[in-house]
């Protein structure tokens, strides 16, 4: 039975100076082309045999317990509202939605609009992810975002007045220094539109993007780590201050507002992704699907499956994976995991890192800022201890 659907929309009207996803840039998006494909990738999901079924009746009134549907990308507000009606329609029965299910839609801020909002709402999305990066009009610029500073405030009351209240605000944080963004600044343009949820992005160089051509050729530097940490650890103090509770590395939630979905995935459930690039995970094994859109069209069209490839996780690939999803979020991991305190283990208690709490071990904020390194260090750890 399937609890957890996300479907992959990869069309964006322009590449962001950082990404690296694998999108469709495209000034139109064939919206009817698009769901077709994908409710017909539903279909075949359906006959096939051996993986975790999202065709347990969706679309039938005795629909399965579906708790959540993320709508990401690529750039989802990019779909005519008559397509992403269609498309809800076709994925899940609507009274499954007015029984609780969490439906989230990624959002640029230019695609909000009275009508796009009021629209959504029917047809049941009840929670936004806003792309608003940055409240400064340079920085966006720099960014290649399509929308500018204003546009962000305007949404977020637009989606309010519309009757969506669960607002989460995605914002990036260790920019190049050259472009003297001030962090703190942001943070405040970020809380006085009161979200439910933030979301930070660390930047990072990903090979082939506008950003790295930047780098190789000496027209912008990253900030050293040090400043990376600052603006982490003030998100951190500022968020907190207001009333949110970090429950993940990069996410911040107000109490009620965490997001369900990300909460399935970084607590290891099983979840069926649809459309381009969308990967799933049936509890031991994981696939994915062809990321390229007219690749995936193609192949959808001629009644192949769009899978590109799949992996089944070894016991002891499932039980790091555990640790680290354990550690990115407050869950912690279960301190039998560590049956006696290592030198290592130690260590990370005296250093911050980590914070006992009895039966459990958490990562503190300085932790997360070094979660890879922490990661393998408490594997050291683990190894001696048991
Ligand atoms: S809108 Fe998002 S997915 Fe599209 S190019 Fe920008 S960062 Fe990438």
């Amino acid at each position: 039975m399937v609890r957890h659907l996300y479907v992959h929309v990869p069309f964006c009207v322009r590449r962001c100076s950082y990404c690296d996803f694998s999108i469709a840039v495209r000034k139109r998006v064939p919206g009817s082309e698009y769901v077709h494909a994908v409710l017909r990738e539903l279909d075949l999901l359906r006959n096939s045999p051996g993986w975790a079924n999202p065709g347990a009746q969706p679309r039938g009134p005795e629909a399965t317990e579906l708790e959540t549907l993320y709508l990401g990308g690529g750039t989802p507000s990019l779909l005519p509202p008559e397509a992403l009606q269609q498309l809800l329609r076709g994925l899940v029965h609507p009274g499954l939605l007015a029984r609780g299910t969490e439906v989230t839609l990624e959002a640029n801020p230019e695609d909000v609009t009275p009508d796009s909002a009021r629209a959504w709402r029917a047809a049941g999305i009840n929670r936004i992810s806003l792309g608003a990066q940055s409240f400064d009009d340079r920085v966006l610029k720099w960014m290649h975002r399509s929308h500018d500073a204003a546009r962000i405030g305007d949404a977020v009351r637009t989606l309010r007045a519309a009757g969506i209240e669960n607002i989460s605000l995605d914002l990036i944080f260790g920019l190049p220094e050259g472009l003297q963004r001030d962090w703190g600044r942001d943070l405040d343009h970020a809380l006085a539109l009161r979200p439910t949820h933030v979301s930070l992005y660390g930047l990072t160089v990903e090979p082939r993007t506008p950003l790295d051509r930047w780098i190789s050729r000496g027209a912008t530097k990253l900030p050293a780590d040090d400043r990376y940490a600052e603006e982490y650890l003030l998100a951190h103090r500022r968020l907190t201050a207001d009333g949110f509770r970090f429950y993940e590395v990069s996410n911040a939630a107000r109490d009620g507002h965490r997001s369900r979905h990300n909460s399935a995935y970084w607590s290891g459930r099983p979840y069926v992704g649809l459309g381009p690039a969308a990967h799933s995970f049936d509890g031991r094994a994981r696939r994915w699907n062809i990321a390229a859109w007219e690749a995936y069209r193609r192949a959808i069209a001629e009644g192949r499956s769009p899978v590109e490839s799949e992996e089944t996780l070894t016991e002891e690939q499932r039980e790091l994976e555990r640790i680290y999803l354990g550690l990115r979020t407050d869950a912690g991991v279960a301190r039998d995991a560590f049956p006696r305190l290592s030198a290592p283990l130690n260590a990370l208690l005296r250093a911050g890192w980590v914070v006992d709490e009895g039966d459990k071990i958490r990562c503190a904020p300085e932790g997360w800022l070094r979660l890879d390194a922490l990661v393998a260090k408490l594997f050291v750890a683990k190894e001696l201890a048991s």
